[in-house]
């Protein structure tokens, strides 16, 4: 399939099927906003709850948190974003459109082939005002990534989780960015969610006690991205070069997947250093070093930071799971994942007692699994249906099932079925849904 097709095709099925529409729709639209319907928030939610499950959950050295939206603006201050959190921007001046400088490959406007200012630089922080009064005294901004409210609370969280180096904290939440260029569906776009942990680790004693830790979170990404089926072929380490490492960091590589518009960022890690403990230290005026409970010295610990998109995730397994043939347009999502993880068919909706046990089977598996109901059409046309929006398993209810309690179970992947009684259709579930 043509790439570029392929982001049709995924938009245009996004929309139909109710997993993401343009934002402010019946209002003509607002520039590259997206909502999520039924159907996405359900996978949006499942990725969440996924990443959680496995970096908070299930170990012992994660913590997490939830923290305000809004902080304080000396955190911006202090972390670098006020005066930082740039990007280079240029006009063309004929026809005024405006363009990040870094991702143009021409000098000319790649619009009208206009002349182009020089770069200017642009904070890319939203602001708004604490309260009825617009001022400068209470100008705020809102967050354009969730990790400095983990710096913020760190001893906070280390005073309650009594946690010891080395321990992380995990956040998932918005974060917002006036991105000069947005764009390519959920790619790039000025209001975001992320997944992010700030693993505090001891002050090394040389570069080789921070790069092994670092070697660690490589291989959790990596870990992750199959956990959650992107095709982990499409996914590409890129070191970056020392001359374009953020100002607080000493090394970054970014894992970029090969999208349908061209390869790029999909996550970052990068190794921090003791920066943002100091310089919240310094700004604070207050206390941010630990002090180690066995040896009683204090220190700044330093910080690995794994820093994911929710949206470029998902955007990412769906690129990763589409497929179309001539037969049928599927979602290969991982169970799961999938909005729904099956659907109760009664094979005819005029007979009311094939109606009324598959009602009851549809009821007993939803007290504990997202499950679909279909009665329309044929059953063919129901399987195309459900396959389409990646529900993995189809249960039809037939005449068979009102005599012997068994039920046909049909898998979305290889379009086998097999019967089963229905009294084992939860356990069949549970054991394809670790
Ligand atoms: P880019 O170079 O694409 O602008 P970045 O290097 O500024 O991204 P980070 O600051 O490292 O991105 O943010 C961490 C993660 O947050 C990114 O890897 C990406 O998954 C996600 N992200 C960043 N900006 C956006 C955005 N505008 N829309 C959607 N997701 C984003």
């Amino acid at each position: 399939m043509a790439k570029q097709d392929l982001m049709e095709k995924i938009i245009s099925l996004a929309k139909q099927r109710g997993f993401i529409y343009p934002g402010s729709e019946m209002y003509g639209g607002l520039a590259n906003s997206w909502d999520y319907g039924p159907l996405g928030v359900e996978l949006k939610n499942n990725i969440k709850s996924m990443w959680w499950d496995m970096f908070v959950r299930r170990r012992d050295d994660i913590v997490g948190i939830d923290a305000a939206l809004i902080m304080n603006p000396k955190v911006w201050e202090a972390s670098g974003h006020v005066s930082e959190f740039n990007d280079p921007m240029v006009e063309c001046k004929k026809c005024h459109s405006r363009f990040r400088a870094d991702h143009l490959k021409e000098s000319k406007c790649p619009q009208c082939g206009g002349a182009l200012t020089s770069a200017q630089q642009f904070n890319m922080m939203f602001r708004t005002h604490l309260g009825p009064v617009a001022n400068d005294d209470n100008l705020v901004y809102l967050r354009p990534e969730t990790a400095q409210a983990i710096f913020v609370d760190f001893k906070n969280v280390l005073q309650t989780s009594r946690k010891t180096v080395p321990f992380g904290i995990a956040q998932i939440g918005k974060a917002f960015r006036n991105e000069i260029t947005p764009g390519n569906f959920i790619f790039r776009t000025r209001e975001f969610e992320q997944m992010e942990i700030e693993y505090f680790i001891p002050a090394p004693k040389n570069d080789k006690d921070w790069e092994q830790l670092f070697k660690e979170w490589v291989s959790a990404m990596h870990k992750w991205i199959e956990l959650v089926g992107i095709n982990p072929n499409k996914v590409h380490e890129l070191e970056v070069p020392k001359e374009k490492l953020a100002h607080y960091s000493k090394k970054t590589i970014d894992f970029e997947f090969d999208f349908p518009f061209g390869k790029d960022e999909l996550y970052g890690l990068a190794y921090r250093t003791d920066f943002d403990l100091k310089t919240h230290e310094k700004h604070s005026g207050q206390n941010t070093k630990y002090r180690d409970p066995v040896s009683g010295e204090e220190f700044w610990p330093h910080v690995i930071e794994p820093s994911l998109g929710v949206d470029r995730t998902l955007l990412a397994i769906l690129c990763s799971v589409y497929e179309q043939d001539d037969k049928r347009e599927v979602l290969h999502l991982k169970p799961q994942l999938a909005p729904y993880k099956a659907a109760v068919f009664p094979l005819m909706r005029n007979k009311p007692e094939l109606v009324e046990k598959a009602q009851n089977i549809y009821h007993d598996l939803r007290s504990k699994y997202m499950i679909a109901w279909d009665d329309r059409g044929n059953v063919g046309k129901r399987y195309y249906s459900q396959d389409q929006i990646g529900t993995p398993y189809c249960i039809t209810i037939d005449f068979d099932t009102l005599d012997d309690d068994t039920c046909t179970i049909r898998d979305r992947d290889t379009m086998e079925q097999e019967r089963l009684k229905v009294a084992e259709l939860e356990g069949y579930l549970r054991e394809k849904l670790v």
